[in-house]
């Protein structure tokens, strides 16, 4: 695998700096990608394509394996279909399973709209699995006209360049650490960040997602349409280009995997003047002083990494933080933020009117006056940029839906699909679409292969929405699975909840400099009732997702207080707190912080 939080050096040398060999790649035909896999190189770098196009006789040492789908495709399927899983359809549910259909009624067996997370997974199972398969793809700009390649949100504005910059945010951290651990920089200076450099680095790196994704497609025969679609009955669809150019296809069964797109506040001033997460990873100035309107996922994110890149960054709660976790949990996040990682918080508040002051221009920010009431009153301040993160609207009210008979729910816009299945018998839909499911990209991902199993290869497993892992990437990460503290009291009762808890110290980054040590909390919350098994485990750390990614699977299977107490710790590492929790919330002992080593 390619660790998601180091990887940018390696594409920089790949790809920041287009070489003959670099272009020839970028442009390259099949033929060209054939010729690589064929010629021995392990990787592909610069010097592999200088290798393979014959400029260079060196044979390069292997860094970043060629994409091979192939390889996997008969591991990963026949597992599935021979696993006898946990979650089968039940004999009652609608058998959306069906043989590879009516190849000479319709143009395609399946065509997917939407190449994201879902759909790129479900069209390359589909056709591993023998279907005929096309996937429209095409994205409309934002209003300061960012636009992006194949792949979706995750990759493009979403989930891999915000890893980066949360990553990008911890490093200039580290450098201060570093200095605790002996580390001079060189003239004694001062850290700077470079925030052209680093946008440079991330969109490399995306382009180079994006040709990916396109040569993924080819490889297993699914056509890439990059159109926008349009159902124009159930089983037809119209397209049309960037440049206007019409195409009209049918398929025996469609896939809606058309995601969403964040929203803007209906205030004056907010689409002209504001810019969302589909536009900061590409900003092309630093965004200066900036507020970030909103309280979930996307503003405490994107404000972490800002604050953490250097820039004055405030955060603007309508109501509560990270609405749906844990709020023991969401109250520690914002304390870590506000005391250790410099983000302001106006409480109560939301904006009423942003005006500008001075135009964006050449690589620089302008200045813009927001207007906003917090509890009753006015108030009125002066940034640089101001990012909307209030939500996203699921891209479902222009694509024809109505025509086809698909039902979507009128409140939230998303389309309520049993099994992935619509109220329209041969419609699908998956991923951020979906009403009232989680928006992630493994769960996107998973529910596609395994609705592209069911209707090409016989299999009844289905995706299984319940304990789904989530981190929140902000400075001190929060990582969790299973329930909020307040919906297991509410479920169980408070007599038949035990919460077991405590504060740590992280080894893994700062002990010398103790910086954000005293916020790295984990707690499990358990079931008396189930002879205490952990119906949700919550952690506050540096590397929260990696830490929630292992326990998940205990937790998936069932596992107990018990289980935690006698498994074996890891030391020195932060997951190993999990192993030795004893303080209980109901003896309301102080938790205060633990001596190293027992
Ligand atoms: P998308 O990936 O959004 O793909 C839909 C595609 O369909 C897009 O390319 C769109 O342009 C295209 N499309 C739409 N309409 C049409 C049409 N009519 N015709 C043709 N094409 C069309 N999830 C995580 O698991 N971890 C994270 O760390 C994480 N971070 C995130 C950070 C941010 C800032 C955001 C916004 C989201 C993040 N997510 C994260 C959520 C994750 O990105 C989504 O859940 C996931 O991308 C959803 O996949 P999808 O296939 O449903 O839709
Ligand atoms: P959410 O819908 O989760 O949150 C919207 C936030 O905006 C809430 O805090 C809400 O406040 C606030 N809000 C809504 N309207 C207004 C308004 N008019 N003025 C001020 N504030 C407002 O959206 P996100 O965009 O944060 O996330 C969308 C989804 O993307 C998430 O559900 C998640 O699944 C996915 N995601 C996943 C990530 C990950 O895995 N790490 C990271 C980022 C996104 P209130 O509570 O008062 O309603």
């Amino acid at each position: 695998y390619r660790p998601p939080t180091t990887s940018l050096s390696n594409h920089k040398v790949f790809f920041s700096s287009p070489s003959k060999a670099l272009r020839q790649f970028i442009q390259a035909d099949r033929a060209f990608l054939q010729r690589i896999r064929s010629s021995g190189v392990s990787t592909i770098n610069q010097s592999s394509l200088r290798y393979v196009s014959g400029t260079s006789s060196k044979m390069p040492p292997p860094i970043f394996p060629i994409p091979d789908e192939r390889a996997n495709t008969v591991a990963k399927t026949s597992s599935d279909a021979s696993a006898s899983v946990h979650h089968q359809m039940s004999p009652q549910s609608p058998a959306n399973t069906s043989p590879v259909v009516d190849g000479d009624k319709f143009d395609y067996d399946f065509v997917v709209i939407g190449g994201g997370s879902g759909g790129l997974a479900a069209s390359k199972e589909a056709s591993r699995l023998g279907a005929k398969v096309a996937v429209f793809d095409y994205v409309q700009p934002t209003p300061i006209g960012t636009k992006w390649g194949l792949g979706g949100t995750c990759v493009n504005v979403g989930c891999i360049p915000k890893k980066m910059m949360h990553q990008a945010s911890l490093l200039g951290e580290a450098i201060e650490d570093a200095k605790s651990y002996g580390w001079e920089l060189a003239g004694g200076g001062d850290k700077k960040h470079n925030w052209g450099a680093m946008v440079q680095s991330i969109q490399d790196f995306i382009h180079s997602l994006n040709w990916k994704y396109k040569v993924a497609l080819r490889d297993v025969n699914v056509s890439y349409i990059n159109s926008y679609a349009k159902l124009i009955d159930k089983n037809h669809i119209h397209a049309v280009n960037a440049k206007g150019k019409e195409v009209t296809v049918s398929a025996a069964k469609i896939l809606i995997a058309t995601g969403g797109r964040p929203k803007y506040p209906e205030i004056p001033g907010a689409k002209e003047y504001g810019i969302t997460s589909d536009d900061i990873f590409s900003l092309q100035y630093p965004p200066g002083k900036t507020l970030c309107v909103g309280a979930s996922y996307v503003s405490l994110e994107c404000a972490g990494f800002l604050a953490g890149l250097g820039f004055d960054t405030t955060v603007m709660v309508r109501s509560i933080l990270l609405r749906g976790f844990d709020q023991d949990m969401a109250e520690r996040i914002g304390r870590a933020m506000e005391e250790s990682h410099h983000v302001k918080f106006i409480r109560g508040a939301v904006p009423s009117k942003i005006e500008e002051i001075e135009p964006r221009q050449d690589g620089k920010a302008g200045r813009l006056r927001v207007t906003s009431t917090q509890n009753g009153k006015e108030i009125v301040e002066e940034y640089n940029t101001v990012l909307f993160a209030v939500g996203r609207d699921a891209c479902t009210s222009t694509i024809g839906l109505e025509k086809a008979g698909v039902k979507v729910n009128p409140d939230s816009g998303k389309i309520n699909a049993e099994y992935e299945q619509t109220n329209v018998p041969n419609i699908y839909a998956i991923g951020d679409v979906l009403d009232g499911r989680p928006e992630l990209t493994p769960v996107a991902i998973q529910a596609g292969n395994k609705l592209a199993r069911r209707l090409f290869a016989g299999s009844k497993v289905v995706y299984d929405y319940e304990m789904v892992p989530t981190t929140v990437f902000t400075p001190v990460e929060y990582g969790c699975i299973g329930l909020a503290e307040e919906v297991a009291l509410k479920k169980y009762g408070k007599d038949n909840i035990e919460v077991y808890h405590g504060r740590y110290r992280p080894v893994t980054t700062r002990p010398i400099a103790g910086y954000g040590e005293e916020h790295c909390y984990a707690k499990l919350i358990c079931n008396k009732l189930d002879d205490e098994r952990v119906v949700g485990l919550h952690v506050l750390g540096p590397n929260a997702g990696e830490i929630t990614q292992g326990f998940a699977l205990g937790m998936r299977l069932g596992a107990k207080k018990r289980d935690f107490d006698d498994l074996t710790g890891i030391h020195p590492t932060d997951a190993e707190n999990f192993v030795s929790l004893l303080i209980t919330r109901s003896s309301g002992v102080d938790l205060s912080l633990p001596q190293c080593c027992g």
